[in-house]
């Protein structure tokens, strides 16, 4: 059967490091990084990859609309 994967992609220097993706993903896909971008935020990652299923969770949460879901089929 195939399987969903995804891949997100985060608009890192809008990201104002909320975490509502974090807490809303619910295969603990998302991280915060340890780095902080240009207005001093620590932002969203995926820190594990390989669990995201593509179900766009994190985007439709995120206030600022600064994540982006690709979604793959794998077999
Ligand atoms: S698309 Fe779904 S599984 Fe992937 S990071 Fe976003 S909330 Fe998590
Ligand atoms: S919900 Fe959006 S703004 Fe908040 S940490 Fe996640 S990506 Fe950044």
């Amino acid at each position: 059967m195939a399987k969903a994967r995804g891949a997100i992609v985060v608009d890192v220097e809008r990201c104002k490091g909320c975490q509502v993706c974090r807490v809303n993903c619910p295969h603990d896909t998302i991280g915060m990084a340890a780095e902080v971008n240009g207005k001093g935020y620590h932002y969203a990652y995926m820190e594990n990859p390989e669990s995201c299923t593509g179900c766009t969770n994190c985007a439709i949460v995120c206030p600022d609309g600064v994540i982006t879901v690709y979604r793959v089929k794998q077999n």
